[in-house]
């Protein structure tokens, strides 16, 4: 195995071969888009989605995906922290975006079937969906079950050897694009909450799977309703025993936990060099400034510990868990001070590059103190898992 300074070389010249540099942009000229969520429409959805696809599979042929994964798997069998310098190099690059289904599909789905699978199961999804061929999307929140997951009501009823669902799924990323779901459904309506649900890989194209998508304030649709109307799914897309679907459920959202703490750092950096860029700067725009700055240090350290105990071969504690609340902070702070720094341009597009289109993060940024529980679930977890706290009375 090649030390860290060389899988770093190493990654560079291979991506030298296959990719350009991201050019040199002085300020003011290039792309000035700092979207949370893509404002596409689902022609374009389909099209970026295809492009990266085919990105993820160069790499994965050449033996730069899924670098962590066992060697069976078209991994690599390396630390996780490899994965992570391979990404810092692979920033340098201009690459075709990398859609959210895509770290769903890679980091949170894939690792739980790595866990729960049988092996019959393993063999016929966990290559797909490293290459990327099959993605993933998550088919968990209800209207009546986001924060409180356990309460799902979607039902799947045993007949023979295969389950009929029925429910209504509500704000899956990525449904428009993907080829399974992994569905959290009541199995058994009869015992307590938790122990009554079990877990499902469903087939996106199966009759009975309508998905509708929702337009967000950002003015996109990067996530829809999906409506199960007797959806028939062998027993043999079952992930993990029945009844036992809450674990396989926490597996996957503990793993979403982790991959949030690098989010926002680009934004906050961008908004950084907005103030940097201007004239003048008043004491409290230069304080908020400096505040955003050391911010954003603070992050990369809490990501670079969580790398850390990862490459210690630990799994990360207090680190994950503060990580996402503390990146959703960020976020909005870039927000207080991009408002501060641009005031009434944010108002009207008068055309002028890197002002209005912060709008898309103002209006983008509130949506991950939502997504993969909210900051106020963050903050319980927080409190009762890490400082040990009295558990809330209602859970
Ligand atoms: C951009 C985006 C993408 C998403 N993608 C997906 C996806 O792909 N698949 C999927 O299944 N879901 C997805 N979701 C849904 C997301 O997981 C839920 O929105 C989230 O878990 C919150 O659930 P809820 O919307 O039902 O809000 P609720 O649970 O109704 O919460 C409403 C408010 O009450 C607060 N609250 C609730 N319970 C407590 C409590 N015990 N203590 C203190 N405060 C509490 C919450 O913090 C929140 O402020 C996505 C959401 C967003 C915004």
């Amino acid at each position: 195995m090649s030390g860290p300074a060389e899988f770093r070389a190493e990654a560079r010249a291979w991506l030298s071969t296959v990719a350009d540099r991201k050019p040199e942009a002085a300020w003011g000229t290039g792309d000035d888009s700092v979207a949370v969520f893509e404002n596409w429409t689902e022609e374009e959805e389909h099209e970026h989605t295809a492009q990266r696809q085919d990105w993820e599979r160069t790499r994965f042929d050449a033996g730069w995906g899924a670098l962590s994964r066992p060697v069976e798997l078209g991994g690599r069998g390396l630390p996780a922290f490899y994965e992570h310098l391979y990404r810092t190099e692979e920033a340098e690059f201009d690459l075709p975006r990398r859609p959210e289904i895509f770290p769903v599909t890679q980091h949170l789905v894939a690792p739980a079937i790595e866990l729960w699978g049988t092996e019959e199961q393993k063999n016929r999804w966990l290559r797909p969906m490293l290459r990327t061929d099959e993605l993933a999307c998550q088919l968990f929140s209800e209207t009546e079950a986001g924060s409180d997951l356990a309460a799902v009501r979607t039902r799947a009823v045993r007949d023979g050897d295969r389950w009929i669902l029925n429910g209504h799924k509500v704000w899956t990323s990525g449904a428009t694009v993907s080829t399974w779901g992994v569905a959290v459904c009541r199995t058994d309506p009869d015992v307590p909450k938790h122990a009554g649900i079990t877990v499902f890989l469903v087939r996106m194209d199966a009759p009975g799977v309508t998905v509708r998508p929702i337009r967000q304030m950002t003015g996109g649709s990067s996530f829809n309703e999906v409506y199960l109307d007797d959806v028939a799914v062998p027993d043999t897309d079952r992930l993990g025993p029945v009844g036992q679907g809450w674990k396989v459920t926490l597996s996957v959202l503990a793993a979403e936990r982790l991959d949030s703490g690098s989010l926002g750092l680009d934004n906050a950096d961008r908004a950084i060099d907005l103030a940097r860029h201007r004239p003048v700067l008043t004491d409290a725009e230069r304080q908020q400034t400096a505040e955003l700055f050391v911010r954003t240090l603070v992050q990369r350290l809490i990501g670079l510990r969580v790398t850390a105990a990862l490459a210690a071969g630990r799994e990360p504690g207090a680190e994950a868990s503060v990580g996402k609340l503390y990146a959703t902070e960020t976020m909005r702070r870039t927000s207080d001070l991009v408002l501060r720094l641009l005031g009434p341009k944010l108002v009207a597009d008068t055309g002028e590059w890197g002002t209005f289109a912060w709008t898309e993060h103002l209006l983008g940024a509130p949506g991950y103190s939502i997504a993969g529980g909210s900051d106020e679930i963050q903050r319980t977890i927080l409190a009762e898992r890490v400082l040990g706290l009295p558990k809330e009375p209602s859970r």
